[in-house]
């Protein structure tokens, strides 16, 4: 599966914990981050994974066009919706893409754990059929 793995400057310690936690099954997996978020995941795990450039100079673009091309299966994006961002424009729409092509996206550490779970069991699946 592709897996991205996004988050804004005050959940990128939940983002490295949760990597750090679940190490085990994302290695099993292609990642995909933007620019700061991967640099911290691989600081701290070491994990396999590709940067796209940061997320306010287009990362989450970049990622988007991913989901538009039916190439992601997964999005674990920690968001911060207590501080503005100047590139909102850009979150909504990675989070519309997802919408539009029903792509799993959690946005928040608690569906991700139940996300990841469901991938560690297989129950995401499906998405080698609509590969
Ligand atoms: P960053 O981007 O990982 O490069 O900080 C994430 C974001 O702000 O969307």
């Amino acid at each position: 599966m592709n897996i991205a793995l996004i988050a804004h400057d005050k959940k990128k310690k939940d983002m490295v914990n949760f990597t750090i936690a679940y190490k085990k099954i994302l290695e099993n997996h292609s990642l995909f981050t933007t620019g700061t978020t991967g640099k911290r995941i691989i600081e701290a795990t070491n994990l396999k994974l590709y940067r796209f450039l940061s997320g306010p100079l287009g990362g989450d673009q970049q990622i988007g066009s991913k989901v538009a091309e039916n190439k992601m299966d997964l999005i674990i994006f920690l968001r911060d919706p207590l501080t503005a961002q100047p590139h909102e424009p850009d979150i909504l729409a990675l989070m519309r893409l997802c919408d539009v092509h029903n792509i799993p996206l959690a946005t928040n550490l608690g569906t991700a754990e139940i996300l990841i779970k469901a991938l560690e069991s297989g129950n995401l699946n499906w998405r080698n059929i609509i590969d």
